[in-house]
């Protein structure tokens, strides 16, 4: 506050001390008088101007040049490196001033001038940390990647910049395609700095991608414990880690161990439906059926799913309509209301034949929230309950242009997936796979609904008979 108020202070000075040296200036008549021994100059106020300049720089220069001299007399006296040090500060102050100039150069996208400012700062400072990284931004700025690659290189030799000489070959890695080699880059400059957040990012999906399940779990729990992520998001990954080396161990024939795998993921996410699935098969392969519909059933009470209706239908597998009817009243009582468990008791009444009951599990859905699958069960309905073949061709053909149920789908890039799977098909992206309805998109059959008669028996031909 005070400082300001002394820089205001010192420019009013200022400004009225100019003004008041160019009055005295003009108003001076003939000018100023200089005597030099017996000579003597009168100057007009533009050449006093200069004369004055003129001295300011001749002070500089004898400044300059006491400088030296000074370094001269005490190499004389024995001081031998006084001279280069003199001029290596001149060398130091160029230096830094082509690195700053550089600098700015790349700030406003002038490659070109970034580059030879870069390598003019090299001549002078003989820095090759600092001036490396002026020179490789510059390259990859210039589009030059081989003049980029051979700085990444030499960054890489030096303590100082090792991680951003690293980091910057991964990057051109996987630019053009590299994963292996990127993975391995990402896994060096993790070794050299773990804490830092882009690099887990980097290395975690490149060993999701590469479905190094057990690397990418260290990477994530190297994330945790370095606090760059939430708890939550740690045991969802983990969760879906697990569940995917679960996975490979039973394609291995590592039953054992695949077991296990599927609980962890299960245990740590208890909601996450393939884990649910996979752990319930678990325990009804270990005979313990108990606790692999106890399991399901919370899995249900998180979201209703079919594949978990087909995983509990899976523990008592050869039991009769009535029966499963009966066993799955305890799954069905959770969530009564949710549209899945209404279809899903609907399909169990219409495979122990009772059309009105099933009708009923339906409710208003066919009004309220029609989709194929409710419109194909109202058709199963109505033929089971003997109804005009027309009315059974009336809910196939709405059928036919009804929104679709959910699928598993990509958040990121949309792709439809025919089961959940840890990384995206398409983009890559990791637990991105949700279950979620596609957004509508209108159903082009070549025809339409005309199409109908054909595949169930057409008016047309009801009407020649
Ligand atoms: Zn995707």
């Amino acid at each position: 506050m005070l400082w300001s108020l002394l820089k205001i202070l010192l420019f009013v000075v200022l400004v009225a001390a100019l003004t008041y040296g160019a009055n005295l200036l003009m108003e001076n008549g003939p000018g100023l008088r200089v005597a030099v021994g017996d000579v003597e100059f009168v100057l007009g106020p533009l050449q006093a101007v200069i004369v004055a300049l003129l001295l300011v720089a001749a002070v500089w220069l004898v400044l300059k040049v006491a400088g030296l001299l000074v370094a001269v007399l005490r190499f004389i006296n024995g001081d031998e490196t006084a001279i280069s040090r003199y001029f290596s500060r001149s060398r130091e102050r160029r230096g830094f001033q082509a690195l700053a100039d550089g600098m700015i150069a790349l700030a406003s996208g002038e490659a070109r001038l970034a580059m030879a400012n870069a390598t003019k700062a090299e001549r002078y400072l003989r820095r090759p940390e600092l001036t490396n990284i002026l020179a490789a931004q510059a390259a990859e700025m210039l589009g030059d990647n081989k003049k980029a690659t051979e700085t990444y290189k030499k960054m890489v030799t030096i303590d100082q910049t090792r991680f951003v000489g690293v980091c910057g070959l991964m990057k051109q890695k996987l630019a053009e395609g590299d994963t292996d080699t990127a993975m391995k880059l990402a896994e060096k400059a993790f070794a050299i700095k773990p804490r830092h957040g882009e690099t887990q990012d980097t290395l975690l999906k490149l060993q999701a991608q590469a479905e190094d399940w057990k690397g990418a779990r260290e990477t994530l729990n190297a994330k945790l414990r370095h606090g760059n992520l939430p708890r939550d998001v740690h045991k969802r990954r983990d969760a879906v880690l697990a569940l995917c080396e679960a996975r490979d161990c039973a394609v291995d024939g590592k039953m054992a161990k695949s077991h296990e795998l599927a609980l962890e993921a299960n245990r740590l996410s208890p909601d996450l439906v393939p884990a649910a699935v996979m752990a319930a098969r678990a325990y009804v392969e270990q005979g313990k059926p108990n606790l692999a519909s106890r399991l399901i059933k919370r899995a249900w009470e998180a979201q209703p799913h079919p594949d978990l209706a087909a995983a509990y239908a899976e523990i008592v597998p050869d039991e009769t309509p009535q029966d499963r009817l009966t066993r799955f009243a305890e799954l069905t009582a959770l969530r009564a209301d949710d549209r899945e468990t209404r279809m899903l008791l609907a399909e169990l009444n219409i495979a122990a034949e009772d059309f009105v009951e099933a009708r009923k599990s339906l409710g208003d859905l066919p009004e309220t929230g029609a989709t194929v699958r409710v419109l194909t069960l109202m058709a199963a309905i109505e033929r089971g309950q003997g109804a005009d073949d027309s009315v059974v061709r009336g809910y196939l053909a709405s059928a036919l242009s009804a929104p679709g149920e959910p699928q598993w789908i990509c958040e990121n890039c949309g792709t439809i997936h025919d089961s959940w799977q840890a990384v995206c098909k398409n983009c890559g992206a990791f637990d991105a796979i949700t279950w979620k309805t596609a957004p509508a998109a209108p159903l082009a059959l070549p025809g339409g609904s005309g199409m109908l008669p054909l595949l169930v028996g057409g008016t047309g031909a009801a009407q020649n008979e």
